[in-house]
């Protein structure tokens, strides 16, 4: 089925230059029908999934290479319909074309965490991917990108975005020509950066509300206070059901629990290291106990945990769930890529 989808856009992009206007409309028509034909995409708002909220993981992994793990990456649907991208760390394209994900025209948000490449690598080339489609599908709603403001060595997302596609200087200003001039219709980035300073914002910030969809943020502890990363945790509320996603973290500022509770689903950073690492604090991550402490407190139904880093042999899985089942009564799922979780 890939391959089918492959080829068929390519040929459909060639074709358009040497048409004439009708016979473009004619041509954009049968493109439309071949790409819903060989992709089996679900019709926009199928009203057979309507309030339907679920999770796919793309990437359960950390910065190193894994067998079967690539790095953070998650996709939401919203009535059955792809919308928000959750980061994007290296080898979520590829996971996309092995889910057989290919009806992303409709992803209108994207959420980043931080700005740690394991979370964010493969943004531009998804972008890329999703531009073909949404061409294909006339789509003109704008990409709202949200993710934290500057700090230290790391730049506003706003600028992030912009060093990516500036159609002056930026690292692939070729795709500016691509989203903006070259073809009809546009894809217009916009850009969110929300506040990073978990000592000073200490409750959730609605960030984004629009069609039922409201996504809250919050500032998390991502590193040392005095080098740390500018991190924010999200939650995704839709007809009376919710998704939150941790990000990176430290779970010592208490913040997340604050944005997490009575949440349907809570994934969480579960990144521990080599020789890692029960008991001693990590300024970076947070220790299975209070992993299964916050998601305890807050009333999670689901708990999913993912974002393994090397070695995490089945032994160091289970020892891991165990230990945060110690404090946490609900539902653990140990995420795999691919897994899909909806809220029921
Ligand atoms: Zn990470
Ligand atoms: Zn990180």
């Amino acid at each position: 089925m890939r391959n089918h989808h492959n080829n068929a856009l390519p040929l459909t992009a060639a074709a358009l230059p040497l048409l004439t206007h009708a016979h473009r409309h004619v041509a954009r028509l049968m493109s439309l029908v071949l790409c819903g034909l060989v992709l089996g995409l679900t019709s926009p708002g199928n009203a057979a999934h309507a309030g339907e909220l679920s999770v796919t993981v793309l990437g359960s992994g950390g910065p190193m290479a894994l067998v079967d793990r690539a790095s953070a990456g998650y996709l939401i649907d919203i009535d059955g319909v792809p919308r928000i991208f959750m980061d994007a760390g290296g080898g979520t394209l590829v996971r996309l074309g092995q889910g057989r994900i290919f009806n992303l025209e409709r992803v209108d948000l994207w959420l980043l965490t931080h700005l740690h490449i394991d979370h964010v690598s493969e943004f531009p080339a998804i972008v890329k991917s999703m531009y073909y489609l949404r061409r294909a599908y006339n789509v003109r709603t704008p990409l709202t990108i949200i993710g934290p403001e500057a700090w230290g060595k790391f730049p506003s997302t706003t600028k992030f975005v912009a060093d990516h596609f500036n159609g002056a200087d930026g690292t692939y200003a070729y795709l500016h020509d691509f989203l903006n001039t070259v073809y009809s219709p546009d894809m217009k980035l916009e850009t969110i950066n929300v506040p990073y300073d978990y000592e000073t914002v200490r409750t959730p910030e609605l960030a984004f509300d629009k069609d039922g969809v409201r996504v809250s943020t919050i500032p998390v502890m991502h590193g040392p206070r005095e080098s740390q990363t500018p991190s924010v945790a999200f939650r995704v509320d839709y007809d009376g059901k919710s998704i939150t996603y941790s990000g990176d973290l430290n779970s010592d500022s208490g913040n997340l629990l604050t944005l997490a509770m009575g949440t349907d689903i809570l994934i969480y950073d579960t990144a521990l290291g080599p020789a890692q690492r029960f008991d001693p604090p990590d300024l970076f991550h947070s220790l299975p106990a209070e992993i299964g402490q916050t998601a305890e407190a807050a009333g999670v139904k689901k708990l999913v945990l993912s974002h393994f880093m090397p070695p995490y042999t089945d032994q160091k899985i289970e020892r891991i769930v165990s230990r945060v089942k110690e404090h946490y009564s609900g539902e653990v799922i140990v995420a795999h890529d691919l897994l899909s979780i909806p809220v029921q």
